[in-house]
């Protein structure tokens, strides 16, 4: 392949359950960097997610549409690398917050580098204002009454409102729940 002129695809891969301001700086920042990003939707079934695949991923159509060299996918029953090699991708892309993500982005860093070499892992870091910025807290939020305007998109927003109790009788869907 030839460096210089082969465009450089990257995947940003995640849950996006729902999509937050956060993970649209960091798409903002890749889109600059990068020729094409490609969004992979997650699956995630053993997240319980609150939103379905496809709410997920209309959701980060809506919150990307302006951005030209952007696609939304979805990542189901296959591995990350194998996407990424489908796609011809060489680059993941993950956003780093505080100091609690290291453990697991870089896990997941080493684990696909295992599996696949010649794929490397970017990681690129939020503006400061979103750097503490998580879904589930997102979801809390909502789900107490709080407002979550400027923290996720406005389409977002109002998903979140209308599902307020479900938030209620699912949880957050994150391991370290939040108490707000
Ligand atoms: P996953 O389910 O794989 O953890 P998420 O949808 O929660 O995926 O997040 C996808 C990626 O975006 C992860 O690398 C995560 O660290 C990053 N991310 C999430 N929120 C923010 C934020 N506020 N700022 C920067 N990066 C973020």
């Amino acid at each position: 392949m030839d460096r210089h002129t082969s465009p450089i695809i990257a995947v940003y891969p995640g849950s996006f359950d729902p999509i937050t301001n956060g993970h649209v700086d960091i798409i903002k920042r890749a889109s600059g960097i990068f020729d094409k990003i490609i969004i992979a939707v997650a699956e995630a079934l053993h997240k319980n997610t609150l939103f379905t695949l496809k709410e997920r991923m209309d959701f980060v159509k809506e919150a990307v549409r302006d951005f030209e060299n952007v696609e939304v996918k979805p990542l189901q029953g296959k591995l990350l690398v194998d996407f990424c090699k489908e796609e011809g991708a060489s680059i993941i892309v993950r956003g780093l917050r505080a100091v609690s993500d290291f453990e697991y982005e870089f896990k997941l860093a080493w684990i696909n580098r295992r599996l696949h070499g010649n794929i490397e892992t970017v990681f690129l870091i939020p503006s400061e204002e979103y750097a503490y910025l998580a879904a589930s807290l997102v979801k809390e939020i909502a789900t107490l009454g709080g407002k979550v305007d400027g923290l996720v998109p406005p389409v977002v927003a109002e998903a979140l409102y209308r599902k307020k109790e479900e938030i209620k009788r699912k949880g957050t869907g994150d391991a370290h729940e939040q108490s707000l």
